[in-house]
């Protein structure tokens, strides 16, 4: 049994149709055998709406008002993935980032991880439970919900993939994994069936349109595995692991 964090990008969760074929992948996941602990972006546009409402209302709006606003996107999309899960018939528990353990610190609009203790996400999947937990957020010392920037639910789930100890963290996104160059700009581009961190790294123009390179970071400095795929195909997509791993011995490979 493996123990697989999924992270689903906005364009994955876009409309109540697209959160119902997520679940069905998650539960598919699950029913293969697996401990499955997801992590959601909000739905579609809707930060980038979030943020302009405000705008709308004061072209400077309070930083913490701003955190507070941006967080509930990722909440709208974890509840609702969690009905998704139940109505699929197997049970779902949500977590904001404070409940999933996520501790930041106070930049508003930019924190930086400090430590994720994943207690109740833990106790979820010890209890048989599918986890789901809202990306790109968590609580600074003041205990005031803060957003990691533009991207960062790539972040959270390496983040939790790390703290759970799993043995991959999948990232689903619209394209079928990293490409030499952006495939719905350069048609002959190939996709890429496995690469290091570092060269990841090194192609941050491509590859950072796919992956937020803190997210690469991250994994590196921890070794976790990751599989970026996409959500709307059954295609391999590109894997990113350390030198030295066999990266057929990784799981939910197909
Ligand atoms: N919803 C946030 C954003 O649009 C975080 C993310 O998608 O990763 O930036
Ligand atoms: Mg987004």
């Amino acid at each position: 049994m493996a123990l697989i964090v999924q992270k689903y990008g906005g364009s994955s969760v876009a409309d109540t149709e697209s959160i119902k074929r997520v679940a069905k992948r998650v539960v598919e996941t699950e029913k293969k055998g697996n401990k499955v602990a997801v992590v959601v972006s909000a739905m579609g546009d809707t930060t980038d709406d979030l943020i302009d409402q405000a705008l709308s209302i004061d072209s400077n709006p309070p930083e913490r008002e701003m955190d507070m606003l941006m967080t509930a996107g990722e909440r709208i999309s974890m509840s609702l993935l969690a009905v998704a899960i139940h109505a699929e018939g197997s049970r779902a528990h949500s977590f904001t980032g404070q409940q999933a353990g996520f501790f930041t610190d106070a930049r508003y609009g930019a924190a930086h991880i400090k430590a994720v203790r994943p207690d109740r996400v833990k106790n979820a999947l010890s209890l048989g439970d599918i986890a789901i937990v809202a990306g790109f957020q968590g609580i600074n010392a003041k205990g005031d919900a803060t957003t990691l920037g533009r991207g960062g639910s790539d972040t959270s789930a390496v983040a939790l993939a790390v703290a759970l100890g799993a043995d991959i963290c999948e990232i689903y996104t619209d394209v079928d994994g990293i490409f030499t160059a952006d495939p719905r700009i350069v048609p002959s581009a190939r996709r890429i069936p496995s690469i290091d961190y570092e060269s990841i790294l090194e192609m941050a123009s491509c590859g950072s349109k796919v992956l937020a390179l803190r997210c690469v970071e991250y994994a590196q400095r921890f070794n976790m595995p990751l599989h970026v795929r996409s959500s709307f195909s059954r295609r391999p997509g590109t894997l990113v692991v350390p030198d030295g791993i066999d990266p057929r011995t990784l799981p939910n490979l197909d």
